[in-house]
């Protein structure tokens, strides 16, 4: 008998000290182990799940004397090749280990290891209850003129036309206006993909709102009997487990999903779909900061598939790869029912605004729509009573003790129980405290709410419009399990007159009774800081917008929306008005090239966080010091001073921030990499991270 050499392997897991940690392969695994395989190996005193990433290195990073693997996860689908690229490109990226890319990319029962007690192992347990039940996800049913398949447009054919025809890697950026049939281009092409190919599988990431429900009862009605996953964060453990297992093992052939769902394994992915492409929310913004819109395209890349990108507004960035030539634009500029966009009022709302924030042109149009029996949309992006608690003899406002924020007045009792409760809240670190009775600094007991959230105009549209039926929809309403639903049900069911509500209301729903929408206060992103701002807020009032008056022009009226704003004559509103995002685009194009900002130039943001700011500083100011020192930054790379961020301090830790850029991708990549190696030698009690293509500065 002969001794036989041992053999290694490398395991990622989700620690960011080392880019892998090496393993002894077992006798009883040495003829099966293979990279990409999952399995469980011995950390400290306890065990991690890992990712096998080779099988035969020699040993170079033991966290300690080398172990061997426990087990091999048997059950657990094995990812293909093309799977491990986009890690591993992700990890390139964003200049953090594959590890941490890959191990997140699991829902959170997969990737704990089984405590001693568990019987059975947790991949079984879901693939079980995903064959057991497969997800097919009919929900509610909500009143839809595409249950009856319509008949495509001339453009909206065009756009199919272009999508069918598609092979290998394209990038197709579908601008169409809201109410333009984007979703049955989708839903067509899904369909032709799935036919063409009966093991094909299709991903469509959509943004992180309400409305995955709409969506997967409206494919389940259009694909009866298809195995869809869909995979949102809204799923309890168990659930998600399920369906991320269906999708992985390739059972399920549609996979709705949002940010996550792109680092999912798809084994027979043949194309993907990013629906309001533009979207924040495709912002990871925990762990890995990664954009889930910009790791769908190079999934698509990395395995020679068609993504198509869509949007009424799209991404700047994405926008300007459509004019150097590199996505292939195509349009979809009327309605598909034939509906004709609303007619958009600026209104100028400097003068002390009327009950419920609204002016006196808005009050008469909601109220005319109401007498028509019409349904009216009031936004406002402001959950709450009122942002600020103030006292008017001295001052005092409800300062958060911790960020640097007010806590923001809540009522917390139902309002029917007579006598409504109150509390402030900070939206920062979630923290809330009682209402004072009366001014800590000087014991007025007149304490007054300053301006208004969704609550507060809730509240003041009941009492405007008492034979109104008024719903709300914001974050506090959706925590409570199925309440959102209940409200977008309603008001499609038209039991509902009135929502006021955020964000939430704006994307993607198609209410065909609604008639006007009213925005409250549109100036919050007109002069924020942040350079993607503008940006923002044209893009969130043309999705508001866009919910009015979509119906067929026999079954409706023309929409109407009236924007309030203190800054009427703004060149943003203009554009708005005339529909014009090409314009709108174009010219924030040309600002941002002037300015120096993306897409012309890119962007790495190191970040620090500590007790004090001045050790945060600090921290940044040692950093720059490397960065300019001994010429790690070439001549191409910018580095800023460090600042304090916008929100200087959240939960009682000071946050500051230090900017990169460079005209070249490339040559910010290899900075980065150089110093990211001196900044790890830092001694140091700040908190970092750095981010790339930050979204926020
Ligand atoms: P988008 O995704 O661009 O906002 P949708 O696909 O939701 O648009 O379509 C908006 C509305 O138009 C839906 O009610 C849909 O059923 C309807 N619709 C889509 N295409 C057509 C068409 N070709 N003819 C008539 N109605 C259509
Ligand atoms: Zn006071
Ligand atoms: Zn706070």
């Amino acid at each position: 008998m002969t001794a036989t050499t041992p053999i290694f392997a490398r395991v990622a897991l989700d620690v960011p000290i080392a880019p892998w940690f090496d393993y002894l392969v077992p006798d009883e695994l040495a003829d099966s182990l293979r990279a990409r395989d999952w399995v469980l190996v011995p950390w400290g005193r306890g065990r991690r799940v890992g990712l096998v990433l080779e099988v035969g290195g020699q040993p170079e990073h033991a966290a300690e004397k080398i172990r061997p693997i426990a087990s091999l996860i048997g059950a657990a689908p094995r990812p293909d090749p093309a799977w491990l690229e986009l890690v591993e490109f992700a990890a390139r990226y964003y200049h953090r280990h594959r590890g941490e890319i890959a191990l997140p990319a699991l829902p959170r029962l997969l990737r704990t290891p089984p405590s001693a007690r568990a019987r059975g192992c947790a991949f079984e347990r879901a693939r079980a209850r995903a064959i057991a039940a497969p997800a097919t996800d009919a929900g509610q049913t909500i009143p839809s003129v595409d249950d009856e398949v319509v008949q495509l447009n001339a453009d909206q054919q065009s756009a199919l036309d272009a999508l069918i025809a598609a092979r290998g890697f394209t990038v197709h950026l579908l601008h169409g206006i809201t109410g333009s049939g984007k979703t049955e281009v989708y839903l067509r092409w899904i369909a032709h993909l799935l036919e063409r190919d009966h093991q094909a599988q299709v991903l469509m990431l959509v943004p992180e709102i309400a409305l995955t429900p709409q969506l997967a009862q409206r494919v389940g009605a259009r694909f009866p009997g298809l195995e869809v996953a869909v995979l949102h964060s809204g799923l309890g453990e168990a659930d998600r487990a399920a369906r991320w297992i269906a999708a992985a093992d390739g059972r399920a052939r549609l996979v709705i999903g949002t940010r996550l769902a792109v680092l999912a394994p798809l084994p027979a992915l043949a194309a993907i779909v990013v629906d309001e492409e533009h979207d924040p929310s495709f912002r990871q913004q925990e762990g890995v900061h990664y954009s889930a819109r910009d790791l769908a395209v190079v999934a698509a890349s990395l395995r020679a598939i068609p993504v198509v990108l869509g949007s009424a507004t799209p991404a700047l960035e994405s926008w300007f790869s459509a004019q150097r030539g590199r996505y292939q634009v195509l349009s979809l500029p009327e309605r598909a029912t034939g509906a004709v966009l609303p007619v958009l009022r600026i209104v100028d709302a400097r003068g002390a605004p009327g009950p419920a924030g609204l002016t006196e042109a808005a009050r008469t149009a909601m109220a005319g729509a109401l007498e028509r029996g019409e349904q009216a949309l009031v936004f406002i992006n402001r959950r709450g009573f009122a942002p600020v608690l103030s006292c008017q003899s001295c001052g005092w406002l409800s300062q958060c003790p911790d960020c640097s924020a007010y806590r923001v007045l809540h009522r917390s009792g139902a309002r029917s129980r007579g006598g409504a409760r109150y509390l402030l809240q900070c939206h920062h670190c979630g923290a809330a405290s009682t209402v004072p009775r009366a001014c800590p600094e000087c014991g007025n007991i007149d304490l007054q709410p300053l301006g208004a959230g969704t609550q507060r105009i809730e509240q003041e549209l009941i009492a405007l419009f008492p034979g109104a039926r008024i719903g709300r929809l914001d974050r506090d309403v959706a925590s409570r399990r199925g309440a959102a639903e209940k409200v977008l049900d309603s008001f499609h069911a038209g039991t509902l007159d009135i929502v006021v509500g955020t964000q939430m209301l704006a994307k993607g729903h198609d209410f065909q009774r609604l008639s006007l929408v009213v925005v409250l206060d549109a100036d919050a992103g007109l002069y924020a800081a942040d350079f993607r701002a503008p940006e923002r807020l044209f893009s969130t009032l043309t999705q508001v917008s866009g919910r009015a008056g979509r119906a067929a022009p026999g079954l409706a009226p023309r929409g109407e929306v009236i924007v309030q704003t203190r800054y009427p004559e703004h060149p943003l509103f203009a554009a708005l008005q005339a529909h014009d995002f090409r314009g709108f685009a174009d010219a924030l194009l040309a600002e941002r090239r002037e300015a120096g900002l993306p897409p012309f130039r890119y962007l790495a943001l190191l970040r620090a966080e500590a007790a004090e700011l001045d050790e945060a500083l600090a921290f940044l100011a040692a950093a720059r010091g490397l960065a300019t020192a001994d010429d790690v930054a070439g001549s191409e790379i910018m580095v800023f001073d460090p600042v304090p961020m916008p929100m200087a301090r959240i939960a009682g830790r000071a946050r500051a921030q230090l900017l990169v850029d460079s005209p070249s991708r490339q040559q910010l990549h290899h900075f980065v990499d150089a110093w990211l190696a001196q900044l790890g030698g830092l001694e140091t009690r700040v908190r970092w991270q750095l981010e790339i293509d930050p979204n926020e500065i």
